[in-house]
């Protein structure tokens, strides 16, 4: 199934992403993961895509094809373009393709610092074009509440959105953040560059102090005060963090469902307590919205 088919079914989207076992681990060690995951039976299922290379982006295939073909939930393949040929990106989507993979989250992934960049991909918009000529799959994108670090503006970001729109995305899915309020500032901007596609809003709860310094420095995201103080005060008791981070994300989710938001994409971080808990903590106000 497509995934726009799904928003247009549902009030109210939940989905989860994981990532792939490190390079050096085999796929097997993702199947328990997998397992409890699929039980909750999210909307669907994404699945990251390395900027490691080789049998690491292999993965993605082979994963995102398990969660379709053996759990019955619907996979979307993360897929970034930044240091791809055309060529590349041709023989992945035939791959792809023959898995039964209908979903692709269109990226462009990092600039990688180090190496001259040699694809034939600028932008996510490009990828997204691409694929969309193939008319084989839904794509999705990205978006940034607090604006993307290459944008001087939150401003130019949101107008940038645009693109990805014209070339065929039909939903965008956020960059995590930790304040409401950024994402509500977001839609508005985004109604004002006519973005009119379902955002779904990503949501991490965080379980451990070293994720924060982490998120800070790879996303961007702020951590409001409330929660580095919730932080600093268990984190030496890995299971009241655990259980607080939860909490927090709760928070934030019922408000969204409350603001009429289209959905929510949990980073479960592979971690089946933390999607579970969230899970049962927010399903029958999910249900109820969508039974409306
Ligand atoms: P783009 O959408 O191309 O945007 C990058 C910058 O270019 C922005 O400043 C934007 O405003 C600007 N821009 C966009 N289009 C145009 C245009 N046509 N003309 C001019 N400027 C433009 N990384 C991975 O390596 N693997 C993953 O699996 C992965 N999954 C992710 C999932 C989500 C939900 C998110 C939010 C991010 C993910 N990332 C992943 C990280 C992502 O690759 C980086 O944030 C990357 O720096 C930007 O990718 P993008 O697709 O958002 O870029």
């Amino acid at each position: 199934m497509k995934i726009r088919d799904i928003f247009n079914k549902k009030k109210f989207v939940f989905s989860f992403e994981i990532f792939p076992p490190k390079v050096t681990s085999s796929v097997e060690t993702i199947y328990k993961t997998l397992e409890s995951l699929s039980d909750l039976r999210p909307d669907f299922i994404s699945v990251t895509y390395g900027a490691g290379g080789g049998s690491n982006q292999n993965k993605t295939k082979e994963i995102s094809s398990l969660v379709k073909n053996k759990y019955g939930i619907e996979s979307v393949a993360h897929l970034t373009c930044i240091s791809s040929t055309k060529d590349e990106i041709h023989h992945i989507l035939n791959e792809l393709e023959e898995e039964g993979i209908e979903n692709i989250l269109a990226l462009r992934g990092d600039i990688p610092l180090e190496e001259e960049v040699k694809g034939d991909f600028s932008h996510a918009s490009d990828l997204a074009s691409y694929i969309n000529i193939t008319g084989k799959f839904d794509i999705a994108g990205t978006c940034y509440p607090e604006g993307h670090n290459d944008s001087l503006s939150i401003e130019e970001d949101v107008k940038n959105l645009k693109y990805k729109i014209d070339a065929g995305v039909s939903h965008l899915i956020t960059q995590l953040f930790y304040d409401n309020n950024d994402f509500y500032h977001f839609l508005d901007l985004a109604k004002k560059y006519n973005i009119n596609v379902p955002i779904e809003a990503g949501i991490m709860p965080l379980t451990n102090k070293k994720q924060i310094q982490r998120i800070a420095t790879l996303s961007g995201s702020k951590i409001p005060e409330k929660y580095n103080k919730i932080m600093d005060k268990f984190e030496h008791d890995t299971e009241a963090l655990t259980d607080a981070g939860i909490a927090y994300a709760t928070e934030q989710i019922i408000d969204l469902i409350a603001m009429g938001a289209d959905g929510v994409h949990l980073y479960t971080m592979n971690n089946p307590y933390v999607a579970r808990k969230t899970h049962d903590s927010i399903i029958s106000i999910i249900h109820s919205v969508n039974r409306e």
